[in-house]
């Protein structure tokens, strides 16, 4: 059983000497003998308050699916900024890490649904569907329309085809694309969080202290691991909308901007990796010369991301 300290809003010293002093009642402002910095002391016992409790807005910490769709938009958005997130979403807080893989696959699903959207247009103006072909009229009936809409959902995998006589074909329209080269890049994501968990995996045996409270640890560790592969999912679905958008306006492989896109949202997801991990090392861990790991992590995970990519995929 761990005990939680009331401590300084500003330094985080333990403030239980100060409140043996306390003669009759509590005061309601106080000062830090350590770092000098005055507090009101309801500030002190929220802080503490924080321990094992849940956050509003959160679907980590939603009770059931309703709650965590709910929440899905708005967990997003606070994602975004990891600095702000952390604040929120201390290492005091409830670890719930069932519900967060939960909604990572949540989130996953619901992407993939929105972005199925273009493989209607996609397909169709890649003639994937339809034996009727370029030009003719597109045919309609209940298992068409059904054919159809498993294959805007399978973009750019699989279309399924209905002939003339009624009988049902599975089609890999894109296979002779770049596309998959593509998606397969979204390695060198899985490949910054293995290296990111291995260098905090050896800096917390260095910590390993008899006093931890390990199953919270090892619960912040795989909070931030989760969370940090959730740009994965991501990246795979722009892959598609770029893909489905180049396939439904009927774009020629001249058209370049495809694959630039591609590099800069990669580069863009990998940097806001980088953001959560270091933020997580420097609030969540409270590390002491935080920079020197983060230093080392962002350089390391980086190269050792994009090299483990190259050994996957070679
Ligand atoms: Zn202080």
């Amino acid at each position: 059983m761990t005990i939680h300290i009331p401590i300084c809003p500003q330094c985080g010293y333990d403030q239980r000497g100060q409140i043996a002093r306390w003669e009759s009642q509590c005061p309601l402002e106080g000062r830090c003998t350590e770092c000098g910095a005055e507090f009101e002391w309801a500030a002190v016992y929220a802080i503490l308050a924080q321990w094992g409790s849940r956050v509003d807005w959160y679907s980590e910490h939603a009770d059931g699916w309703g709650e965590l769709l709910k929440r899905s938009a708005g967990t997003m958005a606070r994602l975004i900024f990891p600095r702000r997130f952390f604040r929120e979403i201390n290492h005091r807080r409830a670890i719930r890490l069932g519900m967060l893989v939960r909604w990572t696959i949540v989130v996953s699903v619901l992407l993939h649904l929105a972005v199925s959207l273009i493989g209607f247009p996609a397909n169709k103006g890649e003639y994937a569907w339809s034996q009727a072909g370029y030009g003719e009229v597109w045919r309609v009936s209940f298992v068409d329309s059904l054919c159809n809409t498993v294959s805007a959902a399978t973009f750019p995998f699989a279309a399924f085809v209905q002939y003339e006589d009624g009988a049902i074909d599975l089609r890999f329209p894109f296979v002779y694309y770049e596309w998959g080269d593509y998606m397969l890049i979204a390695w060198v994501i899985v490949g910054v969080v293995l290296c990111w968990t291995v260098l905090m995996g050896a800096v917390f045996l260095l910590r390993w202290r008899e006093n931890l409270d390990r199953k919270h640890e090892l619960g912040l560790f795989g909070r931030v691991i989760v969370l940090s592969l959730l740009p994965v999912p991501i990246y795979i679905q722009i892959v598609r909308l770029g893909f489905g958008i180049h396939a439904a306006t009927g774009m020629t492989s001249a058209t370049n901007w495809v694959p630039v896109m591609y590099v800069i949202s990669l580069l863009v997801l990998i940097f806001w990796q980088q953001v959560l991990w270091t933020h997580a090392v420097r609030t969540i861990w409270q590390i002491k010369r935080s920079w020197v790991i983060n230093i080392g992590g962002c350089i390391g995970s980086f190269i050792g991301g994009v090299i483990f990519a190259i050994w996957i995929l070679a």
